[in-house]
């Protein structure tokens, strides 16, 4: 991961004195187009990157994130910067984490003059958290991000996982994908996404994002969704055991939850419906019925004697 220090150091020398000033326009479709081409680069599909081109929908994200100057803020694939640019209006300081060298290089120009962003060229996937968390202050912070669609749910796993004292996190995702975290039991998008994130946050979606507001435009519809933090929603003794217990239970949409149980933890299937009837279920019950609750209940069941 390259310091961020050696970053706003090299910012610095690269002053010139006809672009002191901040870089206003670099959202709209035209200037992305030039931006890319002055660099020689072209978005790249495999990371994921469709730039947004509309100023008012990059307004309403960051409404979305409720980021204000006591805020630090995370943005994971900044891009060109058209979002970081209105996040480091509203926030304390950003930190924004991109994988792309071409665009991490683009970014010392679109955001020059900016003082309070980091921009740190990384994978968000691997780079040191500690580290991150040090660079956004070590105190809570918000998280704000258009994400590459190849690795959404990574991302928001990631994070959710970490412990780190995030507040909310406000991303730009497939439609499909914000469907599935906020899904309810009985319903098809339900899965181990539904509960993973239901787990730890207040889910809500928040605005739809027309194709047409990204350059190129994404083949699948968008929506903004928020995630507030709070105090998991249920009280497990092991919450690896918890979450072992729901990603087996989906393995298998078509097999009963007693099939997928005894495969996905290695137990016998006596053990495994043995496990729902302590849960007060019917034992030919299938996973995407059940609700973290219920799940809760196998878990603690489970814990007991097998954890
Ligand atoms: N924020 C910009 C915008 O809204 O115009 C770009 C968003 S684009 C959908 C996703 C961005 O994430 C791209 O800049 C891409 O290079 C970056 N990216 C992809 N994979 C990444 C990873 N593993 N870590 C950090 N950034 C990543």
């Amino acid at each position: 991961m390259r310091s961020p220090k050696k970053l706003r150091a090299r910012n610095k020398k690269r002053l010139l004195p006809q672009i002191v000033g901040i870089m206003k326009d670099i959202s709209s479709p035209a200037a992305v187009k030039a931006l890319l081409k002055e660099r020689g680069l072209s978005p790249n599909k495999q990371l994921g990157q469709n730039f947004l081109v509309d100023t008012n929908m990059i307004n309403k994200i960051a409404d979305a994130a409720e980021v204000t100057k006591a805020d630090a803020v995370l943005e994971i694939g900044p891009g060109l910067g058209a979002l970081t640019q209105e996040l480091s209006e509203r926030a304390g300081s950003v930190v924004a984490v991109e994988i792309d060298s071409g665009l991490a290089q683009a970014l010392e120009t679109t955001l020059l003059g900016r003082e309070n962003i980091t921009v740190i060229h990384a994978d968000f996937l691997k780079c040191d958290l500690a580290e991150l968390h040090h660079a956004l202050g070590g105190g809570s912070f918000k998280v704000a991000a258009n994400l590459p669609y190849y690795i959404t749910t990574a991302i928001i796993m990631r994070i959710l996982e970490s412990g780190l004292p995030y507040v909310s996190m406000s991303f730009l995702v497939q439609k499909e994908v914000a469907d599935r975290m906020a899904a309810f039991p009985g319903t098809k998008s339900y899965g181990s996404l539904s509960i993973a994130v239901q787990y730890y946050t207040n889910v809500q979606v928040v605005l739809s994002v027309p194709r047409g507001c990204f350059l190129p435009p994404p083949g699948v519809d968008s929506v903004v969704v928020r995630l507030t933090a709070r105090p998991p929603k249920v009280a497990v003794p092991k919450v690896e055991d918890f979450f072992r217990i729901t990603r087996a239970a989906f393995a298998m949409r078509r097999k009963t939850l007693a099939n997928n149980l005894a495969q996905g933890l290695g137990i016998g299937k006596d053990r495994a419906q043995q496990l729902i009837r302590a849960a007060n279920l019917p034992e030919n019950v299938r996973g995407e019925e059940l609700s973290l609750e219920q799940f809760a209940e196998i878990a603690r069941a489970y814990t007991q004697v097998d954890g």
